[in-house]
C-alpha cells in the first residue's frame, strides 16, 4: 500500500450556469508516503480558474496565491489527469485529507467539469485524517480541529510550513498523521469509495416543509400539558415557517396555552425530529 495526503485550495466562484457559488479548485498539493510513512514524492500544481477568473480577496489573503500564479496554469481536467497519473493504481492507494471538505470540493469540480459525473478517478480507499486524528486524541465530537491546532497539540513546529498552501498543508498533515497512527484503528478508518459512498456524500440534508410528506411522523403533532400530563387540545392549524411546523394548544383544565414547534430533517440515513413546547402567558 502507498499513502497519499492530498490538500486543495479553492476560490469561491459564482457559476451563472448553476445559479450558485462553487468552490473552484485553484491548487493541488500532495505527498506520497511509503509503508514507513516517509515522504517519497510530492505533487504541486496550480489550476487555472474557469468559472471566475479573478480570485476573491479573502482567498488571496488566506493562501497568498495571486491571479498571476493561476492565470497561466493548466485547467482542471489536465491537472486532474496529471494527478491521477501521479497517484498510479488506486487499488493500491489510500488517499487521505484533513477533513472531507477536500473530497466534497473535488466531487463538485468533477461534476462541474465532467458532465455531472461525480466520480474522482484516483480515489478508491479514503481516510478523513481530521476525524482519525480526533478519534485517536479522544477529542470531543462535533467540533473540528484545524490543522494548525492539531500540529500545536502534538508540538509540531509549524514555522517551517506555509499554512493554507496545498503542498505545505499536506506535509504538515503527514506529521500529524504519523503522530497518532495505530495499525489497528487505522485499518477501521479506511472507507471504500463505492456507489454507496457517493450516494451518501452527495445527499443534501433537507427540512421537510410539506405536511403531507410521507416521511413525516404524524404522531409528533400533539402536545401534553406540562402541568397535568393530559393531552392538550389543538386550537390552531399547523403552519410551516422558519424550518418548523407550529401550532397552538390549550389545556382547559389547567388554563394553560402552549406553542408547539416540530422540525423534521431528513439526512441520508435517518429522520431527525426536534420538538419544542413553550407555554404562552395569557
Ligand atoms: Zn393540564
Amino acid at each position: 500500500m502507498q499513502y497519499i495526503i492530498l490538500d486543495l485550495e479553492w476560490n469561491t466562484a459564482y457559476s451563472n450556469k448553476l445559479g450558485h457559488f462553487v468552490n473552484e479548485i485553484i491548487e493541488f498539493g500532495a505527498v506520497k508516503l511509503n509503508d514507513r510513512f516517509e515522504i517519497t514524492e510530492d505533487f504541486s500544481s496550480f489550476v487555472k480558474p474557469q468559472i471566475e477568473k479573478k480570485l476573491r480577496t479573502r482567498v488571496k489573503n488566506l493562501t497568498n496565491i495571486s491571479n498571476e500564479d493561476v492565470a497561466d496554469a493548466e485547467t482542471f481536467d489536465i491537472v486532474l489527469e496529471d494527478f491521477t497519473n501521479w497517484v498510479g493504481d488506486p487499488e493500491n492507494t489510500v488517499i487521505m485529507s484533513w477533513g472531507d471538505m477536500d473530497i466534497r470540493v473535488l466531487i463538485d469540480n468533477c461534476k462541474y467539469f465532467n458532465a455531472d459525473d461525480p466520480h474522482i478517478p484516483f480515489v478508491k480507499y479514503y481516510v478523513d485524517l481530521q476525524a482519525y486524528f480526533m478519534q485517536e486524541k479522544e477529542l470531543p465530537k462535533g467540533q473540528q480541529i484545524s490543522l494548525s491546532n492539531a500540529a500545536s497539540l502534538i508540538n509540531a513546529d509549524c514555522d517551517e510550513f506555509m499554512l493554507h498552501r496545498a503542498l505545505d498543508d499536506s506535509e504538515l498533515s503527514s506529521v500529524c498523521f504519523k503522530a497518532v497512527y495505530k495499525k489497528d484503528s487505522f485499518k477501521h478508518a479506511i472507507i471504500t469509495c463505492d456507489d454507496d459512498y457517493y450516494k451518501r456524500i452527495l445527499f443534501k440534508p433537507y427540512v421537510i416543509s410539506d405536511i403531507n410528506d410521507k416521511l413525516i411522523d404524524k404522531t409528533q403533532f400533539c402536545c401534553k400539558c406540562v402541568e397535568c400530563g393530559e393531552m392538550a387540545d389543538q386550537i390552531s392549524d399547523w403552519k410551516f415557517s422558519n424550518s418548523s411546523f407550529h401550532a397552538m394548544f390549550t389545556c382547559r383544565d389547567c388554563n394553560k396555552k402552549y406553542r408547539v414547534s416540530v422540525q423534521f430533517k431528513k439526512t441520508f440515513s435517518q429522520l431527525n425530529i426536534k420538538k419544542n413546547v413553550v407555554e404562552v402567558k395569557k
